[in-house]
C-alpha cells in the first residue's frame, strides 16, 4: 500500500474515534431524568422528638427509613440528594433554650441553600378516629407550583392507598419558611392498624419512595415543556 493511503486511513480512524468520544459524552451527560437536580429530603422529627407514636411504632424512625430509601431512589435517577438528618437525632445544639425552634430553623437553612431546587418533607400522621387512613400531601400556601407537585404525589398516593384524598395548603414551619418549591408528605396514619403495619414494611416504604421519585420526574418534565 502506498504511504498516502496509510495517512488517509490514520486520519479517518482519528476522526471516527473523536466522533465516538463526543457521542459517548453526549449520551452520558443527558442520560438520567434528574441529572443536575438538587433535592433536600427532610426526615421529620428526630432525637427526643419521636413525632407520632402508636403501639410502640415511632414516626421519627419510619420517616428516616423512608427518607433514606427516597434518597437512593432519587439518586438512581441522577439527582443530588441532601438529607436534613441521617440518624436518630435532631439538629438543635446542646443546651439550647428552644430545641424545636432551633431544629426547624436549621432544617429550613439547609433547604434555603441557593443550589437547592426542591424539597420533600417526610412525616406520618395520627388521628383519634382510627378508621382514617392513607397518605396526605400538603403544599406551600400561595404557590401554584407546590400545589401542582403535591397533586402529582397525591394522585399516586390515592392509587397506592385506594383513597380519594385532595391536597391541602399546609401551615407548617417547613413550608412557610422555605424559599425553594416543596411539599410535606404525611405518608400514612400510625393510628390506623393497616397503615401502621404497611408503613413498617420495607416493600411499602420502597413503594412510597418510588412514587415520590416518579412525581419529581413528572413535575420536572411538565416544567420543562
Ligand atoms: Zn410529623
Amino acid at each position: 500500500m502506498k504511504k498516502k493511503y496509510y495517512w488517509i486511513i490514520a486520519v479517518s480512524c482519528a476522526f471516527l474515534f473523536g466522533a465516538v468520544i463526543q457521542i459517548h459524552a453526549l449520551v452520558q451527560t443527558k442520560s438520567l431524568p434528574l441529572d443536575g437536580v438538587v433535592i433536600v429530603v427532610d426526615a421529620g422529627h428526630g432525637g427526643k422528638d419521636e413525632g407520632a407514636q402508636k403501639e410502640g411504632v415511632k414516626e421519627a424512625q419510619i420517616n428516616l427509613t423512608i427518607s433514606k430509601q427516597l434518597k437512593r431512589e432519587l439518586e438512581t435517577k441522577g439527582a443530588s440528594v441532601l438529607l436534613t438528618r441521617d440518624g436518630a437525632y435532631d439538629l438543635a445544639s446542646e443546651g439550647t433554650s428552644n430545641r424545636k425552634k432551633e431544629d426547624m430553623k436549621k432544617r429550613a437553612n439547609i433547604i434555603n441553600a441557593k443550589q437547592v431546587d426542591l424539597f420533600i418533607s417526610i412525616h406520618l400522621n395520627a388521628y383519634p378516629n382510627v378508621a382514617i387512613h392513607g397518605g396526605q400531601v400538603f403544599y406551600q400556601k400561595q404557590s401554584d407550583t407546590s400545589k401542582n407537585f403535591a397533586d402529582m404525589i397525591q394522585k399516586r398516593m390515592n392509587v397506592l392507598n385506594q383513597t380519594d384524598k385532595h391536597t391541602k395548603p399546609g401551615d407548617y414551619y417547613i413550608l412557610n419558611e422555605t424559599k425553594p418549591m416543596g411539599v410535606l408528605v404525611e405518608c400514612g396514619f400510625l393510628s390506623n392498624t393497616n397503615d401502621r403495619s404497611q408503613l413498617m414494611q420495607p416493600s411499602y416504604q420502597q413503594a412510597i419512595a418510588k412514587l415520590l421519585t416518579e412525581s419529581v420526574c413528572e413535575y420536572l418534565e411538565v416544567l420543562s415543556i
